[in-house]
């Protein structure tokens, strides 16, 4: 249940995840954001997911996924062929 000016709404929530995250949040909106995580698993959830999604990207505006998988899956191909020419 929302309180009119009291508490944000799901929707302001994921609108000011990214403010919340980046700290830049003024006091009285973040009281607010803080109060709607107390009553609202999913919201947490979510905050929890963005804020995994920082630090793995180090911006929550980039959502490509990083190239580095892209190495990951080279380098197992490499050593496949590799044992394949010995074997
Ligand atoms: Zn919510």
């Amino acid at each position: 249940m929302e309180v009119a000016g009291m508490t944000l709404s799901c929707q302001e929530l994921v609108e000011l995840v990214t403010e919340y995250l980046e700290g830049s949040m003024e006091p009285a909106t973040r009281a607010r954001f803080e109060q709607h995580l107390l009553v609202c698993d999913g919201c947490g959830l979510y905050l929890a997911q963005m804020r995994r999604t920082l630090r793995a990207t180090g911006t929550l505006r980039e959502r490509d996924v990083a190239p580095d998988s892209l190495d990951v899956l080279r380098q197992a191909f490499r050593s496949w062929k590799l044992r394949a020419a010995r074997g």
